[in-house]
């Protein structure tokens, strides 16, 4: 077995899951039973899921709230009007204001007019020839983008292009068209689209075609224990480490994300040499911070 999958499935096996999912935003996902509120929920909690998780996480909460008290997400969206517009006044985060929220409800309503769910929306944009669920993607943003113009008049805004659309929202809907590692995407399509804990396995695409999720944890680390030597954060570098776990787990390549992730978020990694958490850490032998340290300062780890 390789040095990368022995490091790897340790670090897997040392993240408890359950009590992760608390400090993530996939929580938000699990809050429902039904997989018509699962999917727009994470939907709904990937797109805001930028920045501090402290942060955010409130924020989604807020938006989960609005949804529960309309029905859930699935009939917050299919029954979201005119009349509903007033809801998001008091949501905001960063770039994303009321207007944003209403016109994603109005475009996720839309998409759900012709489909039972998002879900059997996402399998018919995949071909079988597809290299990965990039291009899945880019069709995915390609007819959200059309959707939300097309929408816009009833949203109050009026465009004939995308880029006429509010700052805020475009950024719901980045493609990896341009080059963009797209991490709040390609976190969704993991959390749907595999189908072990945490993550929820309701989406039937091939797990062997998802990208990492590139986050600035993900990113460093990777750096670390070299996965990749791409320094800019963008779509050429998610699938560089992405390619490098499927050599050890062609099928299922970023199972390690949830755990690389955590490493970074819990704070664990301080991405710098420490005696107390780089001997215990299972990247210590690929790591770039532990080489050149002498055996006593790595620790005795007989
Ligand atoms: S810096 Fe330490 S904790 Fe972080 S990946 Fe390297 S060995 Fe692990």
């Amino acid at each position: 077995m390789s040095t990368l999958k022995i490091a790897l499935d340790g670090l897997m096996n040392q993240q408890p899951v359950q009590a992760t999912i608390e400090n993530d935003p996939i929580k938000f996902a699990h809050r429902y039973t039904d997989p018509n509120d699962q999917e727009l929920a994470a939907i709904f909690a990937s797109m805001l899921a930028f920045g501090k998780v402290s942060l955010f996480l409130p924020v989604i909460e807020r938006w989960m709230s609005l949804c529960d008290q309309r029905g859930g997400p699935r009939q917050a969206v299919e029954r979201f009007s005119v009349a509903d517009f007033t809801v998001f006044n008091q949501l905001s985060y960063r770039w994303n204001k009321a207007p944003d929220f209403t016109l994603i409800m109005l475009t996720f309503r839309e998409v759900l007019k012709d489909h039972d769910s998002v879900g059997s929306w996402v399998e018919s944009l995949y071909k079988p020839q597809d290299i990965d669920l990039n291009d899945t993607l880019t069709r995915m943003m390609n007819r959200l983008q059309s959707l939300a113009v097309s929408i816009s008049t009833e949203a109050g805004c009026t465009v004939t292009t995308f880029a006429e659309l509010p700052d805020g929202f475009k950024r719901f809907l980045s493609s990896p068209a341009k080059g963009s590692a797209c991490k709040r995407w390609q976190m969704l399509m993991r959390w749907m689209v595999r189908t072990t804990a945490p993550d929820l396995g309701l989406w039937n695409l091939p797990a062997a075609k998802l990208t990492i999720p590139l986050d600035i944890h993900v990113h460093t680390i990777s750096q670390m224990i070299g996965l990749t030597t791409q320094k800019s954060a963008n779509l050429k570098a998610a699938r560089a480490i992405t390619d490098q776990l499927r050599t050890i787990a062609p099928d299922d390549p970023i199972q390690y994300d949830f755990a690389l992730a955590h490493l970074g978020i819990s704070g664990q990694c301080q991405k710098a040499y420490n005696l107390q958490i780089c001997t215990i850490c299972p990247l210590h032998e690929l790591c770039v911070h532990t080489k050149g340290k002498q055996p006593q300062e790595q620790g005795d780890r007989s």
